[in-house]
């Protein structure tokens, strides 16, 4: 089951008091594909949202209707008698033309009710991608008034949505993690949203890890780059002049180098019969380069 779907189940399973169970009903037809004087309808791959619409129409008009299954596996729920939908739009208090495009307010009456509006709408038009892949919700929805209207009711919480038109339709959606941590919790689905939250920290833990790994590699390749170069310089020096012709204090450290060109200034620093230090050790290093550039010139 995809992530989206996880989170309609969780919302389907929610009871709501006889205020949102109102508000939960509109919001599904609403934002569902037709709410129009000619017909009402739904068209979902999800048989548990068909059979929640024909519940939501039966809740509001006492009509019973049940999903079809259509051919390319989608479940239709179509309503086009006159006086079912008189008798819904009246129980919505929709009296003109204009409002079935618009939100009514008067249908969220509690500050409860905004929740289950919006689950309505997201179970009818919502999507949420899995958070490990991508952080993106979004409300498909069919006019500009209805979209502005939905951005307007979030003004009612913290998350600001964004609006675009995409091929005849309009889509609220949200980018930010925080923002769609947040409308997951106000719709209800608060399994879901600490789900986000866990994997988001762990993802931000993993991003975090890989990039002081990758930093540990950088150093690390640039530590065996340098121990070549001096690797590279002492071969060259034992050929030409070999070690006897160094300075005393050059020669044991040459020697570590050109035993090992794995060894780390601090242990090559540890292993010198002397006590020095680690820059000490480089600038000794410096000398043997600067000492094989003369031999090369
Ligand atoms: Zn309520």
């Amino acid at each position: 089951m995809s992530f989206s779907s996880e989170v309609k189940s969780e919302l389907l399973s929610i009871s709501n008091e006889p205020c949102c169970m109102h508000a939960q009903c509109y919001g599904l037809l609403l934002f569902s594909r037709a709410f129009s004087d000619n017909e009402i309808s739904i068209l979902t791959e999800n048989s548990d949202i068909a059979d929640i619409y024909c519940a939501a129409i039966s809740y509001l008009t006492g009509y019973i209707t049940d999903p079809i299954e259509t051919a390319g596996g989608k479940y239709k729920v179509f309503v086009d008698n006159k006086k079912i939908i008189d008798t819904l739009f009246e129980k919505l208090w929709i009296t003109d033309s204009l409002s079935k495009k618009r939100i009514n307010f008067a249908n969220i009456q509690n500050q409860c009710c905004f929740s289950a509006f919006i689950r309505g709408a997201f179970l009818a038009c919502g999507t949420v991608t899995d958070p490990e892949k991508e952080y993106h919700l979004e409300f498909s929805v069919s006019t500009k008034g209805l979209a502005d209207d939905l951005i307007k009711l979030f003004d009612e919480y913290d998350p600001t949505p964004k609006s675009t038109k995409r091929s005849g339709s309009y889509t609220v959606y949200f980018k930010n993690s925080n923002d769609i941590e947040d409308v997951l919790a106000i719709m209800g689905a608060t399994e879901k949203s600490l789900q986000f939250l866990g994997t988001k920290v762990y993802k931000d833990i993993r991003n975090t890890v890989n990039r002081k790994v990758n930093f540990e590699n950088a150093n690390l390749a640039r530590t065996i780059a340098a121990a070549t170069k001096q690797y590279e310089a002492i071969a060259l020096i034992k050929e030409r002049i070999g070690f006897d012709a160094l300075p005393p204090e050059l020669q044991e450290i040459a020697k570590l180098r050109y035993s090992d060109r794995q060894l780390s200034t601090s242990e090559i620093a540890e292993m010198l019969s002397e006590s020095i230090s680690v820059s000490g050790v480089n600038h000794r290093f410096k000398r043997l380069m600067n000492i094989a550039e003369e031999l090369n010139k």
